[in-house]
Formats: structure tokens, sequence, C-alpha cells
């Protein structure tokens, strides 16, 4: 390596365009590194300088960021961070075996779990739904809810073994922490499924947790529902969700709210809507009537010669907004019942009444009689 001043460009190395999108450049350096694999290339000097040059390029174009770096400045932008022009950073192996791991199917036939136990990772998010009130969710509350949850076990501190029983040199893997695999013609390295990576392994499990390293524990959690909150709401609870792996964080916790229905209103966002019975009398001559509101009963005018289905508007008497001042509407939609049975003296008023009423019985809609005579005539 020494005397080498310039270095190739890295699109060259991979043999793929500058404009390749990042499938075809994995897709070119799984190729390179099968090709040039030092276990299927033994002794060959010459294998292993190209197996490392692919790499090496694979972790600077494979990364989005990187790559970026890279378009603009050169091998020059990269600077120490990236691979020096003695060598590469070896840390790209383990992309080796993320790129291969899929390739041959291990992830399947191991067990895709076995890897994260090696790596700092964090936790799993937890859902959890919550049914409110109507009214609770109008007006906010506090509640007490029971998340189940692992925790690290307190009795091994996650390590999965028996306080002081030590550990064992993994007998599968010798200690390495990775096999190899003889795949026909070539030879793979992954990681030992055995022991998950670490070489070692556990020479009595935990007795508090059995080996798990985590115990399910019941966890009451307080939590504050802000006013106005709906139906499908989420509200997060930071680092409550699962316990990370290997002192990782911990995840979230999303509190998913159901929000039950009301006898009397249906809420469309911040406003609501009720349905309010009247009589023809009411309708015909106006009247004042009571509504319902989240305030309590309220006073309404229905002015004279109010027709069916006809809609009032209350302003500021909805559902707070949730994250700014104010209210939303209260519609009241009128509904005009007909009686179902008149008493004789009901009878002779209406009839009277009917007589004095012209009988315009025509279809309202505009040009529908004009249309059905086209179509028959
Ligand atoms: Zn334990
Ligand atoms: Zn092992």
């Amino acid at each position: 390596m020494t005397g080498r001043v310039s270095k190739r460009d890295y699109y060259e190395v991979l043999g793929v365009s500058r404009d390749a999108d990042p499938q075809e450049i994995k897709s070119a350096y799984r190729k390179l590194a099968l090709k040039f694999h030092p276990d299927r290339n033994p002794g060959v000097k010459q294998a292993e300088e190209h197996f490392k040059e692919a790499a090496e390029a694979y972790s600077v174009l494979g990364d989005l960021e990187k790559r970026a770096t890279y378009d603009r400045y050169g091998h020059q932008g990269l600077g120490s961070s990236a691979a020096g022009p003695s060598g590469f950073d070896p840390s790209t192996f383990a992309d080796f075996t993320d790129i291969f791991g899929d390739f041959f199917g291990f992830g399947d036939l191991f067990g895709g779990g076995s890897r994260q136990r090696t790596r700092v990772q964090r936790g799993d998010d937890l859902r959890y739904e919550l049914e409110i009130g109507f009214e609770d969710a109008v007006r906010g509350m506090s509640a007490e809810i029971l998340i189940p949850r692992d925790e690290i076990c307190s009795r091994c501190q996650g390590a999965r073994a028996e306080p002081g029983s030590g550990v064992v040199t993994c007998p599968t893997c010798r200690g390495r922490g990775e096999v190899i695999y003889q795949q026909s013609f070539l030879s793979v390295r992954r990681t030992c499924s055995q022991c998950g990576g670490s070489g070692k392994m556990i020479r009595q499990p935990c007795t508090q947790c059995r080996g798990q390293g985590s115990v399910r524990v019941e966890r009451r959690l307080k939590i504050d529902i802000p006013v106005g909150v709906d139906n499908g709401t989420r509200l997060r609870l930071s680092q409550e969700g699962q316990p990370g792996y290997n002192g990782g964080p911990p995840g979230d916790l999303y509190v998913v709210l159901r929000v039950k229905e009301h006898s009397v209103f249906v809420r469309q966002g911040s406003d609501l809507h009720c349905t309010v019975p009247i009589n023809i009398a009411q309708a015909a001559l106006g009247a004042v009537i009571q509504i319902p509101t989240l305030d309590g009963p309220e006073a309404l005018t229905i002015p004279e010669g109010t027709q069916h289905s006809a809609e009032f508007r209350l302003r500021n008497h909805g559902v707070p907004h949730v994250n700014s001042h104010g209210r939303g509407d209260l519609y009241v939609h009128v509904e005009v019942k007909v009686p179902p049975q008149l008493t004789k003296e009901q009878r002779k008023l209406l009839e009277d009444l009917a007589d004095t009423l012209p009988a315009d019985n025509r279809p309202n809609e505009k040009g529908l009689f004009d249309k059905v005579k086209d179509y028959f005539g």
C-alpha cells in the first residue's frame, strides 16, 4: 500500500454510476464482496486488497450522509473520520453481516433476535388503549393506568446469570462471537446464535428472571389527559416503553384514547351537534326552548316559521381546542315532529287551519318536473 497516493474513485471501485440508487450500490458491493472474500481466496493478497477496497467504498457510498460529502469534496472531504489511505474502518465488517444475513436467509434460519442482544439498542415502544368518558375528554382528567412491561431484572441487572455464578466461553464459537458457514464454495461469517455474539455463556441462569434478563411487571402510571382530546388522540409518555437492550434507552409509551359516545352530542372536531325536537305549532309560531349544552341547559329562541332540519349555531359552546384558546361551536338541529295522534279538539283546530292554508305540493327541486316530462315526452 505504501506510496499509493491517489485513491480510486469509490463509484469506479463498485462499478456503479454516480447516480446509482442505494439498492444498486448495495448489490454491487455484495457481488464484489462475494467475489473477493478472503475465505474464498485464501492467501491471495490481491483479492484481500480488492475486498478491503470495496468495503471501504461501500462504507462511504452506502451511507447517505457520507456519500453526499464524498460527492461534493471527494476523498479529502471525508478526512480522518473515514477510512485513511492505509486501511479502512474494520467496523464495516458489521455491515457485511447485515448484507449477507438476509442474502442467504440465515436471518430466518437462526432467528433475527440473536443480533439484538449484542448491540446497544433503544427499547420498543408500547401502545396502550384507554377508554375515557365523553365529558372527561372535553374537560380533561388525570388517570392511573397499569402498564404491563418488561423491566430489567433487579437480581442480575439484566446480565441473565445468577449473581456470582460466572460465565463460560461459548462452545459453539469458542469465544469468538462469530461462526463461519460453508455455503458450497464460499464461506460467510455470521454472529454466533448460541451466545448472541458475546462469546460468553451463562453458567447458571438467574433464578428471578429465569435467564431472561428482564421480568414482566405491572407499572402504575399517572397520566394527565389534556382538555379537548378526541377519539384517537395519542399521548406520548417519553421513556415509559420497554427497556433498552444492552444499556440502550427505553422506548416510549403511546396512550391511544378511545372516547365513549355521548347520548345527546355528536362531536366533530371541536364542534358539537345535537338534534332537538319541536312540534308543528312551535315551528310555525316560534318559541323559546330549553336546549342541552355542556354547561347545562340554556334557552334558545326559535323564530316563527322555522322549517324542519333548520340549524342554529351557539358560538363557543363546543369543545375547548386542545392546543389553543377558545372553543368550538354547538349546532342545534331542529326536528319538527308531527303529532302521531290528535284529540278531537286538536283535529278540529287543524281542519280549520287546513282550510286557510294553500296546498302547495309541487316537488321543490327546480327542473325536476321538466326533466321527468322530457323523459316521457
Ligand atoms: Zn435476572
Ligand atoms: Zn458463541
